[in-house]
């Protein structure tokens, strides 16, 4: 199921015509508050009355033509703006596929560049989001000279990539800031864990030794991208355990899921960001969510036929 669902979202076809229907548009709405940025800003200052803060993504990614690129570049120029005016806790986590990356690297690091400065103004980290494998040389290469001239960016990471874990030493000197995510792609085994098991066990040893980092000294962001409480709750034992405080790392999680922990977890003391995501362009990334979870996949057409 998992693997026909990522065929689904890679689909040309089915992503020209799936979002044409209305019982495909009533079912994400559980996922996103809107296709518009107004609804993704009125969600965040909910969540900031409620000790949530928030991360903005809008949806799209592999852009064909410079100008796209420009486009949302300049979409997210005004967003950030509309963040710092609202005094919302915001940050934007951006696709480089989004910004042009398959075009021009060096006109994306210019793109990237330009949004990290006006996040800075605000105070705020730039995120950038892990695309499919083929990306992450690529990526974490173009991190490596966006950090060098603006600190204030953070870079996602995946734990069912075998490679992870020499990334994040790659990586340390530089203060990075990671958000641990479990990877949403189709990958191959000779290149990425394929058991859930495999996975969750990188997974807590990749957290564990960036907090280990945090203790011996360096500095080091952590996000942990994960809706997998049991996991966050061992990585916060392992947190008390070298003394570290609760703000050493924070809790992301998407917009929809698992509110209730995102609530106890802010409840509780740890910092909480929830990220949001909005746009039309959103067929891919709401498959890659049926994807993660086929019990999803019941819920949605629990939704259209309800
Ligand atoms: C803030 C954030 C940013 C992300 N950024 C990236 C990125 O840049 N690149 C990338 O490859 N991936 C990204 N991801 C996706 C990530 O890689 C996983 O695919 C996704 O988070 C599901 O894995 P999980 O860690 O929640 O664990 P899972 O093992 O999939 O789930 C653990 C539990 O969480 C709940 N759950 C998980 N997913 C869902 C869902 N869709 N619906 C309902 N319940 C669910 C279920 O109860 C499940 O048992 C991001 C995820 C988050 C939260």
């Amino acid at each position: 199921m998992r693997r026909l669902l990522l065929w689904m979202a890679r689909n040309g076809w089915l992503r020209d015509h799936i979002p044409r229907l209305w019982f495909a548009r009533r079912a994400v709405r559980r996922f996103m508050p809107g296709e518009d940025p107004e609804s993704a800003l009125q969600a965040a200052t909910r969540f900031k009355a409620e000790g949530i803060a928030s991360e903005f993504t809008r949806l799209g990614e592999n852009v064909t033509t410079g100008e796209e690129g420009e486009a949302v570049v300049e979409h997210y120029l005004g967003l950030l703006d509309d963040i710092r005016q609202r005094a919302l806790d915001g940050e934007v986590s951006v696709k480089l596929t989004q910004l042009g990356y398959d075009l021009d690297v060096d006109r994306t690091l210019a793109h990237t560049r330009r949004l990290a400065e006006r996040a800075a103004e605000a105070g705020r980290t730039l995120w950038i989001d892990m695309e499919g494998s083929a990306y992450a040389e690529g990526t974490i290469a173009f991190y490596e000279r966006l950090k060098a001239t603006n600190p204030n960016t953070g870079l996602c990471l995946q734990s069912y990539l075998h490679r992870t874990a020499a990334d994040i030493q790659r990586l340390l000197p530089l203060s990075p800031e990671i958000r641990l995510v479990k990877g949403a792609y189709a990958e191959p085994a000779s290149i990425a864990y394929q058991t859930r098991h495999d996975v969750d066990t990188n997974y807590v040893a990749l957290a564990v030794a960036l907090l280990d980092a945090q203790h011996a000294g360096h500095k080091v962001r952590l996000g942990l991208g994960t809706h997998d409480v049991r996991l966050i709750e061992q990585i916060a034992e392992h947190a008390t355990a070298l003394g570290l405080p609760k703000t050493s790392f924070e809790v992301q999680m998407l917009f929809g899921i698992r509110m209730d922990q995102q609530r106890r977890f802010a409840g509780e003391g740890y910092l909480v960001r929830d990220l949001i995501a909005y746009g039309e362009a959103w067929y891919p990334w709401y498959m890659r969510r049926l994807a993660e979870r086929p019990a999803n996949v019941l819920f949605a057409l629990r939704q259209i036929l309800g």
